[in-house]
């Protein structure tokens, strides 16, 4: 279960307490605060603050004086020029701060992305709790084999059992050896700074990971991207479904050209060129290397 019943009371008592304010306000967000919203089998994500809205980015880009709008058209076609132009600042604007609960393997991957803010879970100071992700069984694949930095078809019978067998064995075994070294009966317990190096990579971590919205798109491109590994990507759609609410024009310009747009290297685009006047362009003839003229092609269709 991703939230206890305390903390389920303490986010519904933070959500009955509206406040008025001068600031912008994106309804669609405000929907969306506090609540946590499941991921994997333990975690979850969900909206402690954020600011800015649609009209915040246009504000930005004009420089003006005022909320900037001058009509919803208007704002959608200047938002998309930004977009469309990687004018990257007017998006920087607005901001939001993510409570994150995540396997650690998965943060591993996460952290990566440099452009944030983040303050985590201290397991020197605190004890972690018994939480593992364990895949469910249609997310226990087995190694890809055309690409090694992926995973093929679901694992099945007694190989997914005898696998799932082995993960939460080892988990709880690794579990109840860190209670075992930190408890403090009969013995002086050792430091959970050191104990916790006995735990597994998919034990759950938390954190508070705040962005700007144009680092957060350039997060979602690469990790709601179907090459990104499974585990992060449903952390990154499950943000993305909050973003659309929050900068719905944003949202749908990032949607249009970076999610379901293509960047074309000046040789792809003479080949499209080429083709588009009939002529018949193979990988042999295209300049292009074998890897470069298989993704052209995923491109093109
Ligand atoms: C599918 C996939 C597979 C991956 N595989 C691997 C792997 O095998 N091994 C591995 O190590 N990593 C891997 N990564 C991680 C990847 O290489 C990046 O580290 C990660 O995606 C963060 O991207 P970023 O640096 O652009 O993001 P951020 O750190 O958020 O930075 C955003 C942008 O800010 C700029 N920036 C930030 N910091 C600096 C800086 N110090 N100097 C200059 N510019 C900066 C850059 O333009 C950067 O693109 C993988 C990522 C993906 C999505």
């Amino acid at each position: 279960m991703p939230l206890s019943p305390d903390q389920q009371a303490e986010i519904d008592a933070l959500r009955a307490e509206p406040r008025p304010t001068l600031r912008a306000v994106s309804e669609g967000m405000e929907a969306h605060l506090y609540k946590a919203v499941p991921v994997l089998d333990h975690g979850f994500v969900r909206v402690i603050d954020y600011m800015g809205d649609d009209a915040a980015i246009c504000q930005a880009a004009r420089v003006s004086y005022g909320r900037g709008t001058k009509s919803v058209s208007n704002d959608e076609g200047l938002i998309r020029y930004l977009m469309r132009h990687w004018h990257s600042t007017p998006f920087e604007m607005c901001e939001l701060k993510l409570h994150v609960k995540l396997p650690v393997f998965v943060a591993r991957q996460w952290i990566r992305h440099r452009t944030a803010n983040v303050n985590e879970y201290s397991a020197r100071y605190s004890i972690l709790d018994r939480e593992f992700y364990i895949p469910a069984p249609d997310a226990l694949a087995a190694q890809s084999t055309v690409n090694n930095q992926g995973r093929g078809a679901a694992l099945e019978g007694a190989e997914a059992a005898r696998v799932l067998e082995i993960l939460k064995a080892d988990s709880n075994r690794c579990y109840d050896h860190y209670e075992e070294m930190i408890s403090q009966e009969g013995q002086n317990g050792l430091a959970r700074e050191l104990a916790r190096m006995n735990l597994p990579a998919n034990v759950y971590t938390q954190w508070y990971w705040k962005v700007d919205l144009h680092n957060l798109f350039h997060f979602l491109r690469l990790r709601a991207d179907t090459h990104a590994q499974y585990e992060i990507r449903v952390y990154a759609e499950a943000i993305c479904d909050m973003v659309a609410d929050w900068v719905p024009a944003a949202y749908r310009a990032f949607e249009d050209y970076r999610l379901g747009g293509a960047t074309l290297s000046g040789k792809a685009l003479e080949c499209l060129r080429r083709m588009l006047k009939g002529e018949e362009v193979t990988q042999e003839t295209s300049g292009m290397s074998k890897g470069e003229w298989r993704e052209f092609e995923g491109v093109i269709g």
